[in-house]
């Protein structure tokens, strides 16, 4: 029996896949590292690794069959909000139809359970904090629309094929394993504390605060940042749900509950780097909502999860033992 993690050479992939590995789980990776990293999936991990796209049907329904995969996870996706907006057909292409293609692998390969890579995007801009599983959902792009759109597709495909699911819906993923050489190498990165550790780094000259006129505490936006090993057990768990509960269609919420600041985030790296890490005030970034904050109460009460690096210190710290030991991230000449 294993598990077989698509998208698992990327930042959430690779740290699932280390926490699966860590419980004793046999995994599988398929990757056509288009974004992901070779070097993401260690030799230590020593885990099969088929750089292969998820639209090919064909070569997914033998390695399912060949690992006896009973269960997949699902990260393989196109996952920058900018680009979504100005290729959108891409991310149609690259998330809604290639997940369709994979789960047309696992209905002819018997695979009936799957644990899916979602996002608070799916809720767009909320109409109050913090945000549950029925609120309403407007994704305000169409990154958040795609991922919407799967979450969609698995109403219709439990009713046709018995495939049972469970997305979960990520706030914003931050830190690093914190012992093995794995973390967030994203090419653009658009993220805020890799951009804020690289200023710490010196490799960039200072962070562009996107606005400080929100009607916050101190006026910059706030948001939920949730431990990326956090995340990875929540993967795990899952899982383990969907192998022992006839479980139908779910989704969940994933963050740790707090809300931070753009300020504050600053502040902590500054003291967890020990670097001035100077900041300037920009224009706002068009689409940002004030806040995002999770109630994540239903994936502790359903899947027994409990985040346990909810410390932003620890979670920046974690970021930091990363970024600062691979200051150019992956070495992607071995792919
Ligand atoms: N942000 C910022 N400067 C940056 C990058 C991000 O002020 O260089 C802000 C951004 O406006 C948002 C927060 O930091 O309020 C988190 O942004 P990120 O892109 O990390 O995640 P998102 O919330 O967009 O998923």
């Amino acid at each position: 029996m294993s598990v077989l993690v698509t998208g698992g050479a990327g930042y959430i992939g690779s740290h699932t896949v280390a926490e699966l590995v860590a419980a004793g789980e046999s995994v599988v990776v398929v990757d056509n590292l288009q974004t992901g990293h070779r070097g993401a999936v260690l030799e230590a991990f020593n885990v099969p690794f088929y750089n292969c796209d998820i639209r090919d049907t064909k070569q997914l329904v033998t390695i399912m069959n060949d690992h006896a995969v009973d269960t997949v996870i699902h990260f393989a996706a196109d996952s920058l909000v900018g680009e979504s907006v100005t290729n959108p057909l891409k991310y149609y292409d690259d998330n809604v139809a290639a997940t369709g293609k994979l789960l047309q692998a696992m209905v002819e390969a018997g695979v009936l359970r799957i644990v899916f890579s979602s996002t608070a995007a799916v809720y767009g801009k909320p109409s109050r904090v913090p945000i549950s599983e029925a609120d309403a959902k407007q994704p305000e792009n169409p990154y958040g629309e795609t991922k919407l759109a799967i979450e969609r597709m698995f109403h219709w495909t439990h009713r046709a094929h018995g495939l049972s699911s469970i997305s979960l819906r990520y706030f914003n993923a931050a830190g690093a394993h914190g012992s093995l050489p794995i973390g967030e190498d994203h090419r653009p990165e658009s993220h805020l504390i890799p951009i804020i550790l690289q200023v710490a780094l010196g490799q960039r000259p200072h962070i562009q605060v996107f606005g400080d006129d929100y009607e916050t505490p101190d006026g910059t936006c706030i948001r939920d940042y949730i431990h990326v090993m956090d995340l990875a057990s929540a993967h795990r768990l899952a899982v383990r749900y969907l192998r022992e509960h006839d479980a139908g269609v779910n989704a969940f919420n994933l963050g740790n509950g707090n809300g931070f600041s753009v300020n504050e985030v600053i502040e902590v790296a500054r003291t967890v780097t020990g670097h001035p890490i100077p900041a300037q005030v920009a224009p706002r970034r068009a689409g940002d909502p004030p806040q995002l904050i999770a109630d994540s109460s239903q994936a502790q009460q359903v899947l027994g999860w409990t985040p346990v690096r909810r410390d932003l210190a620890t979670i920046i710290s974690d970021a930091w033992k990363w970024h600062s030991s691979h200051p150019n991230g992956y070495d992607d000449s071995t792919r």
